[in-house]
């Protein structure tokens, strides 16, 4: 999968996914990532890429211009047939999670658009932009961050970056479920003993633990994402009864 990022600090997306599992993936070409300065295409002699927003208020807007030039010159240089998928960063955008990272991992070709200061002119984005996304509730300085966030839960997606141990299929959020509690070595910490049934070797019942803690952790933290999590009639009887203990 290739992202593009279009941004005022290309280096600070190169760098920031240069290490770990996405470095690896790049190494190893599963993933690819190009970040291109916006300013390069700024034919402003001072080089800028922002102006003072019509109508008065604080601060700058990122101007159209060299933000399409920008997009031309990835399309162009990718030899691009069809349209891209190209998502601007924003507060105000749809709140970016798990099930979006899957969509976006579909994807060949993705886009993302940083903006800066106040934001960027409302027209190239009606021009260029097909998803705006946030990735939640609070303002941040810059969309660089945000597409980081998102190129590393995308790239997890993407089949081979991850290996068999670090297999996403138990991780939160899969089936609408928190993860369970880990525990490595050693046994006793502190006085604090790892949960005995994860010692017991017996693979159908740490299952059940597992599976029961996901639930448990799901309810008091996240209760609105278990309405939409499968639970059997056990699983339901098992989450009832702690609920009645608790209150
Ligand atoms: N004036 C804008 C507003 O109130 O909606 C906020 C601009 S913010 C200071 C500058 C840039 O940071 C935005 O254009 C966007 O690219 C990025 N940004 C800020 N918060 C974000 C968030 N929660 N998710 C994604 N991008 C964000």
């Amino acid at each position: 999968m290739n992202f593009y990022v279009m941004t005022l600090f290309p280096e600070m997306i190169l760098e920031g996914l240069s290490y770990s599992i996405l470095g690896r993936a790049r190494r190893a070409g599963q993933i690819s990532v190009e970040a291109v300065n916006i300013r390069d295409f700024s034919e402003d002699k001072h080089k800028h890429v922002d102006d003072y927003p019509y109508g008065g208020g604080a601060g700058m807007v990122m101007s159209c211009e060299p933000i399409e030039k920008t997009y031309r010159y990835l399309c162009d240089k990718r030899k691009l047939r069809s349209r891209p998928r190209v998502v601007y960063l924003t507060p105000q955008g749809k709140v970016f999670d798990q099930q979006m990272a899957k969509e976006f991992a579909q994807e060949e070709d993705l886009f993302f658009l940083c903006g800066h200061y106040e934001g960027v002119d409302e027209r190239v984005l009606d021009a260029i932009v097909t998803d705006r996304v946030s990735i939640g509730d609070y303002v941040l300085s810059g969309g660089e961050l945000a597409s980081m966030v998102m190129i590393d839960a995308i790239s997890r997606m993407v089949p081979g970056v991850l290996t068999n141990e670090e297999s996403k299929d138990t991780e939160s959020f899969e089936g609408n479920l928190l993860e369970y509690p880990q525990y490595t070595r050693p046994e006793e910490w502190q006085g604090r003993r790892v949960p005995e049934v994860l010692l017991s070797g017996h693979h159908a019942k740490i299952e059940q633990w597992r599976r029961e803690q996901s639930i448990l952790r799901t309810w008091e933290t996240r209760p609105e994402l278990l309405e939409k999590a499968a639970l059997s009639q056990k699983e339901q009887e098992f989450l009832e009864g702690r609920k009645k203990q608790q209150s």
